[in-house]
């Protein structure tokens, strides 16, 4: 029996693919039996019943035919990779075979306007650290490839591009870190592609088929790290038989080093695209983003997880955006034009699949139809000088107008969503259809007039002529002038009030009628998948246009934010200093009444950084008491910073923004905890990223540094990271000038590091203590701040009052009893004291003094350093009377001898 063999030959199949899941079509159904049956009654609440199979039962689930896409989409989104096998006819015998292997990268069906990238990394033999990386977007047909310096830089890329897919190269995936933290730091699903896929000359090969030999050569694709990360990622998109390469057409290299760089870290701690609590408007990019068409929020989000460093690229966005933000009229009239636009390149990629249907050849049509309407509401209007103009100039305009015509000339009005069975062209379009058309009109008139012929020539009473599904044409005539029909008239049925009849030259007329509809079917459908073929051999021209409309709305959106919240265009500079007057938090300020604070931070490259003169300090270290804005001030920055190297106004009276190439953050330990992400060990190592990877050109976000740990082990990371950052790379020569950083602690004894550092300057966040009540003045001042409110937080906070006095008490006893002990660094090695009981820095007398000498006359002895650890190690929960006694003893007699 055949059904004994189904599934027999599911599991023969499963045992051949390598995805998670395999469903395959049994007549009306998509099946899933066994294993995957319980997956899918688990995942998606599919009903199980049993299958049994040469002697055995199994679990099966199915779904029908037409619904199988919601449940795969639903799959891939958990993560799975899932067969689909179809089946086919031969012979009258049925066998399925996998068509399709959809995972989260060839997700075609997706309502999601983000890019799905899929990204493939490797090495090459040549290459050293290098790494390739290769990232395609099925659902648009793009395809970017970069070499990384290192595993680090490839990992950055991928976190800023955010794939839904991963595949790791043999040597990558053998990397445990690595894997660790694709699966960790990204949410991609990581698929091990078969390793042959990332042969360099396989891969070379691949490439080539697909782009043309010359293509390599000149695009500058020249390691062979990036070939064979190329190569592997566009067999993975063609075995899994999406269908999409057609809508390939372009291999874009990138460089890393043309972007900023921002670590996972950074891009989380800064919240640009995703909020690390709450809701997600409250990110960067959702308060910007007032785009009208999806391409154009995918653009916006790839400029904001990418921000450049080339200043005329920036000046040509700037100098739309101005254009745009000061014509309000034009600027509506260009978004209303744009609004209603579709999602040009994935309708390509829709097209080269031969999945799209004529609703989306019209999508195509009338999305073509916006770039001339856009044109023209540029050239008419003050924009016309502006870059925009030779923004919606770039695609080819005249192919785009001739496409548009032919599919204006081609398709029907309202298509029907079948492609098969007619209806979906107009006339005049093709004469060999017209003609069908017209003998069908023909046909059809002649039995439209038949009731009124009949009436007339037989003098019957009552006839009507209509078409059913059982009884095709029919001529019905009422029961009182039914015995009246002439012979030729066959009766098929008698209803209560009248008899239905055919005559064979209806019945020759309605066979024509079904060979004119099955011709017309046949012949639409070919003219259909040749139209849409045309489409798709166009996918280029359609990508030009898609990016230019999304170009346009992605400035734009920039340009109605700026003018809508007094946003200025900010002078972008070469690498040197950040000024910022009467800044603001772009999403703060949304929901806050925002103080506004100025910036100045000093750069290296720009005149600013040497020692000389007065120079803005490049390093400034603010204090305040917790919660009067420290976090913010500092998250501005980076953020008006980020802005100018988008291209977008900032939030300011004014800002002179000295171009970065990366920005670097690391946010306090405690912030950190609370997302259960944070350890000591994450924050050293955050740290440890900055010091290896900040430059002169970059910005440094430091907020606490050395809060997981014991204090003064705290204070001295953090004081040794302030000497490393303010210096640059080279401890020896002060003034050589490190990243511009911002440094917030409420180690009040690091504001002294200002005094002795020349870069460095302290800046404080007032508040302002009247009657025991602080008021967070939110404006920030010079110097210091003149002590830390952390036990008046506590009190805020409902602290019962015995443990803040208490704490009062210890604060005072801390200060009289306690001295530190740490290494200036302005000059060289100079040993100075840190004294918390007078708050002042003492420099050794002598400048001979060794560090040994001066730690045992001005700080701490090791023996009571030493007794100190043993007794916070001591738990007294864990320790019998008697013993603790003795030790207390032993502490005693050791202390007495120091
Ligand atoms: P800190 O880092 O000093 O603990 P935060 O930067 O987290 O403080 O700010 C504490 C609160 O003050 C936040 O709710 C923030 O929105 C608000 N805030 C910070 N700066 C300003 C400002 N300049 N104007 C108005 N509100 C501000």
């Amino acid at each position: 029996m055949a059904s004994q063999g189904i599934v027999e030959e599911f599991l023969s199949l499963k045992s051949d693919t390598d995805a998670d899941v395999l469903t395959m079509q049994c007549g009306d159904f998509y099946e899933f039996f066994a294993e995957d049956a319980e997956l899918v009654a688990d995942e998606l609440d599919l009903q199980v019943s049993q299958k049994s199979s040469h002697g055995s039962s199994y679990p099966m689930a199915g779904v029908p035919v037409d619904d199988l896409t919601p449940y795969l989409k639903a799959l891939v989104e958990r993560g799975y990779r899932v067969a689909v096998a179809d089946q086919f006819e031969d012979g009258g015998d049925h066998y399925r075979e996998v068509t399709r292997v959809v995972t989260p990268g060839t997700l075609l069906e997706t309502d999601d306007a983000d890019a799905r990238y899929t990204a493939a990394i490797a090495d090459g033999s040549a290459d050293g650290d290098r790494i390739g990386v290769a990232l395609a977007d099925a659902t648009t047909g793009q395809f970017l490839v970069a070499t990384a310096a290192d595993a680090d830089e490839a990992l950055s890329e991928l976190y800023r591009f955010g794939p839904v897919e991963i595949l790791p190269g043999p040597a990558v995936r053998d990397d445990d870190a690595v894997v660790r933290r694709l699966r960790e730091e990204t949410d991609a699903t990581v698929s091990l592609f078969e390793a042959d896929a990332f042969a360099p000359g396989r891969a070379a090969h691949r490439l080539e088929a697909q782009f043309g030999a010359e293509t390599l050569s000149s695009v500058g694709l020249d390691t062979d790290a990036a070939v064979r990360a190329a190569g592997a990622v566009l067999a993975y998109v063609e075995e899994t038989g999406a269908g999409v390469l057609p809508s390939m057409t372009r291999l874009r290299t990138f460089e890393t080093d043309d972007h900023l760089d921002l670590d996972a870290t950074t891009q989380r701690n800064l919240e640009l695209v995703e909020p690390m609590q709450g809701e997600s408007g409250d990110t960067l990019l959702g308060t910007i983003d007032h785009t009208v068409t999806s391409p154009g929020g995918r653009l916006l989000r790839e400029w904001v997880t990418r921000p450049r460093r080339d200043r005329s690229e920036l000046t040509r966005r700037l100098d739309s955006v101005e254009a745009l933000a000061s014509a309000a009229l034009a600027r509506e009239r260009v978004r209303e034009a744009l609004d209603g636009g579709y999602d040009l390149e994935r309708l390509a990629a829709r097209a080269a699949s031969e999945s799209a249907d004529a609703a989306d050849l019209l999508a195509v049509r009338d999305t073509l139809a916006i770039l001339p309407a856009v044109a023209d509401a540029i050239a008419g209007s003050r924009l016309s000088g502006s870059p925009l103009a030779a923004v919606v100039d770039r695609p080819d305009r005249d192919a785009a107008a001739r496409l548009r015509d032919e599919l204006e000339g081609a398709l029907a009005e309202d298509p029907p969503k079948t492609v098969t069975q007619g209806g979906l062209f107009r006339e005049g379009y093709d004469e060999d259809l017209d003609e069908l058309l017209e003998q069908h009109r023909e046909a059809r008139e002649w039995i439209d007039t038949l009731a009124e012929r009949e009436a007339r020539k037989h003098g019957l009473n009552h006839v009507t002529v209509d078409r059913n599904k059982t009884d095709g044409y029919y001529i019905q005539v009422g029961k009182s002038a039914a015995d009246g029909v002439p012979e030729h008239y066959r009766e098929i049925k008698t209803l209560k009030n009248s008899k239905r009849f055919v005559t064979e030259e209806l019945e020759e007329r309605e066979r024509e009628i079904l060979r004119l509809e099955e011709a017309r079917g046949d012949l639409e459908y070919d003219l259909f998948c040749a139209l849409r073929e045309r489409v798709a051999d166009r996918a280029a021209l359609l990508q030009d246009v898609g990016r230019a409309l999304a170009e346009v709305d992605a400035l734009a959106s920039l340009a109605t934010h700026a003018a809508g919240n007094d946003w200025v265009r900010p002078d972008l500079v070469e690498p040197g200093p950040l000024r910022i007057e009467a800044g603001r938090h772009p999403v703060v300020e949304r929901t806050t009444e925002f103080v506004p604070n100025d910036l100045r931070l000093g750069g290296a490259g720009g005149g600013d950084g040497g020692a000389a003169g007065d120079a803005d300090p490049g390093f400034l270290i603010v204090t305040g008491p917790n919660m009067s804005g420290k976090s913010t001030y500092l998250r501005q920055a980076a953020l008006i910073t980020l802005l100018a190297q988008i291209g977008s106004f900032v939030p300011a009276r004014s800002a002179t923004v000295g171009v970065v190439d990366g920005i670097y953050t690391r946010v306090g330990a405690l912030d950190e905890l609370a997302q259960g992400r944070s350890t000591f060990m994450v924050e050293m190592q955050e740290l440890s990223n900055i010091l290896h990877s900040a430059t002169e050109e970059s910005l440094v976000i430091l907020d606490e540094v050395g809060r997981g740990t014991a204090t003064y082990d705290g204070i001295s990371i953090a004081w040794a990271a302030t000497e490393y950052l303010h210096q640059g790379n080279n401890l020896l020569v002060d003034g050589g000038g490190g990243p511009k950083t911002l440094f917030a602690t409420h180690y009040h004894e690091l504001t002294e590091l200002a005094e002795r550092l020349s870069r460095a300057a302290n800046v404080h966040i007032a508040g302002e203590e009247n009657d025991g009540e602080v008021t967070f003045l939110r404006t920030v001042k010079k110097g210091p701040a003149d002590r830390s409110y952390g036990i008046y937080v506590a009190e805020l906070a409902g602290v019962p009052d015995p443990v803040t006095s208490r704490a009062r008490e210890v604060l005072e006893l801390l200060q009289q009893d306690k001295a530190i002990d740490v290494r200036g660094g302005s000059k060289g090695t100079e040993q100075v004291v840190f004294d918390l009981g007078s708050g002042q820095l003492k420099t050794g007398d002598d400048s001979e003094t060794t560090a040994e000498t001066a730690s045992n006359g001005g700080g701490f002895d090791p023996e009571i350093e030493a007794v100190v650890d043993e007794i916070r190690a001591t738990d007294v929960n864990d320790i019998s009377p008697l013993e603790l006694m003795s030790r207390v003893q032993e502490w005693k007699q050791r202390l007495d001898g120091s």
